[in-house]
């Protein structure tokens, strides 16, 4: 008899992990697999970081957050969501993978039904199935990796628990638009189900980029820092949502992740006032390149926001097999099968050197020609 929960045998080490471990054998890969922004915290958050330390801010934060931090976020979610949101609905998470486990725990139990669109972000069919909950995809493939309502409709039963959004999506960069989401809420609002939007790509739209949050009142809205600021090492998140959601995650937090980094919540007090502007211009440019360069070789899905493409593999080629063939020679992408229950794709993310995307869309298209 193992002595292992049950639990930790229904997830498997992300594959994502395992294209890395591939990687380590490659001399100086063009690497379009990394999967975070390529520049550093900005100056001025880093400074706010050291002072914070050095001014001993450095014990346990009230579980919901740092007093000083709580107002600001919530004025920039009135402003990105045109809501007035409670006290009582907002939790400083650690990153947006502290925010989905902790949601998930307070709300998915045995047997539950969680509906996914598919391709979807990796840390979300483990999460539910760590809690017992059983992830149903919603194929997005056929609708331009949009979600088609009548689709979802179909997909909904009494054990139906949430729908999860990820807008601008990871892996294939789509953003939903307004009047998507607006049909996305009938339906919800219909069957009264909840939805978890994961919006950590959001300062990253060439769109427009419209919360759910907005649209939808039963939203449960997760948002972070890692991206927008190059912190992904801080840990950094939060949640807004309804009370009731909010509080329950804030009763697991307590007993788990405790509360944020503290320095990194002071440090985030900076960030409202450091200009994004660049790095988005910057990977917009990034995109373009991209796009530029590998659309007369690969289909490419719409490339909205985030930093990814979201490419389908040439003929005669699954994901898999084509991404060994890159890796043969020199590029790292990574197989679309980990995002999704089909290995058609592969995912480029673009935050690299000019010149290395250059290379890699060479070395890539002369691939998809050799077919
Ligand atoms: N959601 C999505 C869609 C992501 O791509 C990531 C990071 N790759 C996360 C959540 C987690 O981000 P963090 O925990 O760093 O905030």
């Amino acid at each position: 008899m193992s002595r292992l929960a049950t639990r930790t045998g229904r997830i498997d080490a992300s594959g994502i992990r395992k294209v890395f471990d591939l990687a380590k054998s490659m001399k100086n890969p063009v690497n379009l697999s990394i999967g975070q922004p390529d520049f550093d915290v900005p100056g001025e958050v880093k400074a706010a970081a050291h002072e914070a330390i050095d001014a001993g801010r450095n014990s346990y934060t009230p579980t919901q957050g740092a007093a000083e931090l709580r107002p600001l976020l919530l004025e920039e979610e009135k402003s990105f969501t045109g809501r007035e949101w409670k006290e009582s609905e907002l939790l400083v998470t650690s990153g947006v993978s502290g925010g989905l486990f902790l949601a998930l725990l307070a709300l998915v139990e045995e047997g539950d039904e969680v509906i996914i669109p598919d391709p979807y972000f990796v840390m979300y069919k483990h999460l539910v199935a760590l809690f017992g909950g059983t992830p149903v995809y919603l194929d997005t493939y056929g609708s331009g990796f949009g979600i088609d309502p009548d689709r979802l409709e179909s997909l909904i039963t009494p054990r139906t628990k949430l729908l999860l959004l990820n807008s601008p999506s990871n892996p294939t960069g789509r953003i939903l638009s307004r009047v998507e989401l607006e049909s996305v809420a009938t339906v919800c609002r219909k069957h009264g189900l909840l939805v978890i939007s994961d919006e950590i790509y959001r300062r990253f739209a060439y769109v427009e980029m419209v919360s759910m949050a907005e649209i939808y009142e039963d939203t449960l809205m997760l948002a972070g820092h890692s991206k927008a600021y190059g912190m992904t090492g801080w840990r950094l998140g939060y949640a807004c949502g309804p009370e009731e959601v909010i509080q329950a995650m804030a009763k697991v937090q307590q007993y788990s992740f405790v509360c944020a980094p503290s320095f990194v919540q002071y440090a985030a007090l900076a960030c409202p006032a450091v200009d994004l502007g660049p790095h988005i211009e910057n990977y917009r440019a990034k995109r373009d390149l991209m796009v530029g360069a590998l659309q007369g070789s690969f289909e490419i899905g719409p490339p909205d926001g985030a930093f990814y493409l979201w490419a389908k593999a040439p003929a005669g080629h699954t994901g898999t097999s084509f991404v060994e063939q890159a890796i043969a020679n020199n590029v790292l992408v990574i197989p679309g099968g980990v995002f999704s229950e089909q290995d058609t794709h592969f995912r480029i993310c673009y935050t690299v050197p000019d010149d290395k995307l250059r290379e890699g869309a060479e070395i890539l298209c002369g691939l998809a020609g050799a077919q």
